[in-house]
């Protein structure tokens, strides 16, 4: 189970890719195991640990021993706020081997992921420290003999289940309130990118976090993954992945009425304005819409023009997507990697396909990234204009470097196009009439609406889809929430 493997960065790393419980790396009960695939060349880097349902039992206990166990729920505020710092301290303090292994698991580009990921999953976790000591309920005087008060709680035994894509922001958006509020946490990794999570967990435990508070089992969704959502010693799922899936979910936490928050997809509309500084607004397209490969729940994937300018915003957007640097994730110049899996590649390889057959007009790219080879999942930074209502890649979701740009004449006319879809995660205006970006973001049905920014997502401001894209927030103060349970206290003074 003992790893070390050197990257191509040169960096020497060691870990574990046993089931982490109780603070130890340990076999699964099934000869099963799971092979982590580098995106970027196919190699197989290592395999991993599957949880069966055994071994989900074995976590599942552990957590809830934890939960009651004194040394963790005994614990004051200022003391599980120091156990966040400590963690963020050992992120910062081992970035380079935490985000290597993610680039080799995931393809995302290493001084990406150092210049953004490192300081955000550091500062995040250090933003839920900072809530520990400030979680009040509300005191009520309901009359001259009666005083009612409410407590917030920890729910108890949180699943946190992530989704394959190249970023790992949506641990430290479930660790941090969860660990602040005194939860404990097993978090389930995609099936796709199974590494960095085990790197992530041992870090938590050298920060002194008892056993049984977080751990990482990994394994299928349809298998690890449901046998956490139906095991009754859970109490809460918060779940990042596609919508699907949240579906699937929800349906299956129904039955024991368990906590769920849902952080699901987007087809983020993009709306430009012809009076937009068309600059600015072309690179936050290219950064909202082709980072991360595209592949960012809230990418900008449906680019909205007005028509007088649309010409004249393409020619600036293409520009700026050509100077885009598909490359391998350890090169300094790369500015897009490569999917993160074969099973996203092909599919987005499909809606290119579809793309074409519907008519839409391509623009640049349009297959696979060859200058690399035959070998990795690249796909060419890839626009299409003249995108209709009817056309696939209008409403569904590619999770890939693919965006479509779709002329309107009216305020109106954006308005009902953005609105015209299933899904509601983010949408983003760029104007500069405020009284225009004010009025359209009131009428934009999306969790979030940015006005002249794309996808800069901040972890004091809550992050929430609407619609199809989610239930309930994480981030910011309301991120709290989903991992806090309210209790009423009525006490007779009469
Ligand atoms: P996915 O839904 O296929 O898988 C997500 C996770 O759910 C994986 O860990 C998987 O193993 C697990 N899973 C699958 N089936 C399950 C089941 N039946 N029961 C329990 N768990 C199950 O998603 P993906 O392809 O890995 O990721 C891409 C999707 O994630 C996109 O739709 C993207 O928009 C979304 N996403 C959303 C956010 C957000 O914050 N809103 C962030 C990143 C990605």
């Amino acid at each position: 189970m003992d790893i070390n493997l050197t990257a191509p960065n040169g960096k020497n790393i060691s870990f574990s890719t046993g089931l982490f419980i109780n603070n130890q790396f340990v076999k699964g009960s099934s000869s099963e195991s799971l092979a982590s695939i580098d995106p970027a060349t196919e190699d197989p880097i290592c395999s991993v640990e599957v949880a069966t349902d055994a071994d989900v039992d074995t976590a599942v206990q552990a957590a809830r021993a934890a939960f009651d166990n004194p040394a963790w729920r005994d614990l004051t505020p200022e003391q599980r706020a120091a156990l966040l710092h400590k963690a963020a301290d050992l992120i910062e303090a081992h970035k380079e081997d935490l985000f290597t292994l993610q680039a080799l698991d995931v393809g995302k580009p290493f001084p990406a992921s150092m210049h953004f990921e490192a300081p955000h999953t550091a500062g995040c976790l250090r933003y839920y420290a900072g809530w520990a000591d400030k979680l009040h309920g509300q005191t009520v005087p309901v009359s001259k003999d009666k005083f009612g008060y409410t407590l917030r709680q920890p729910v108890g035994v949180c699943g946190a289940i992530t989704p394959g894509t190249s970023r790992s922001p949506p641990r430290p958006w479930k660790l941090g309130p969860a660990l602040a509020t005194g939860n404990c946490v097993i978090m389930k990794p995609s099936e796709y990118t199974p590494l960095s999570a085990l790197y992530l967990a041992k870090l938590f435990a050298e920060a002194g976090y008892p056993p049984g508070v977080v751990q990482v089992l990994n394994g299928h969704g349809r298998s690890t993954g449901e046998a956490l959502v139906n095991h009754p010693g859970v109490d809460k799922i918060a779940f990042t992945g596609s919508v699907a899936t949240g579906q699937r979910i929800l349906k299956l936490a129904a039955g024991q009425m368990k906590r769920t928050t849902i952080e699901a997809g987007g087809k983020s509309a993009f709306l430009v304005f012809a009076d937009a500084d068309l600059e600015q607004a072309a690179k936050w397209a290219i950064s909202g819409g082709f980072g991360n490969a595209g592949q960012i729940c809230s990418a900008n994937s449906r680019i909205l023009v007005q028509r007088a300018v649309q010409q004249q915003f393409l020619d600036i957007f293409s520009r700026m997507a050509r100077a885009s640097k598909v490359g391998m994730p350890f090169d300094a110049s790369t500015t897009q990697g490569p999917q993160a899996s074969k099973m996203q590649y092909n599919k987005i390889m499909g809606y290119i396909e579809s793309a074409n057959q519907d008519g839409a007009e391509l623009v640049m790219g349009g297959g696979r990234y060859q200058d690399l080879g035959d070998k990795g999942y690249f796909v060419q930074p890839t626009i299409y204009k003249g995108v209709t209502r009817d056309m696939k890649i209008f409403h569904e979701e590619i999770f890939g470097p693919v965006l479509a740009v779709t002329a309107f004449e009216t305020e109106d006319e954006a308005v009902a196009l953005a609105n015209d879809s299933a899904y509601g995660l983010a949408a983003m205006v760029f104007t500069e009439n405020i009284k225009v970006a004010h009025r359209t973001a009131a009428r934009l049905q999306s969790g979030m609406v940015y006005i002249n920014e794309s996808n800069n997502v901040d972890w004091k401001l809550p992050f929430r889809g609407s619609k199809q894209s989610g239930l309930g927030s994480e981030l910011g103060e309301s991120g709290l929430d989903a991992y806090l349970e309210e209790k009423v206290i009525h006490l007779n003074l009469g």
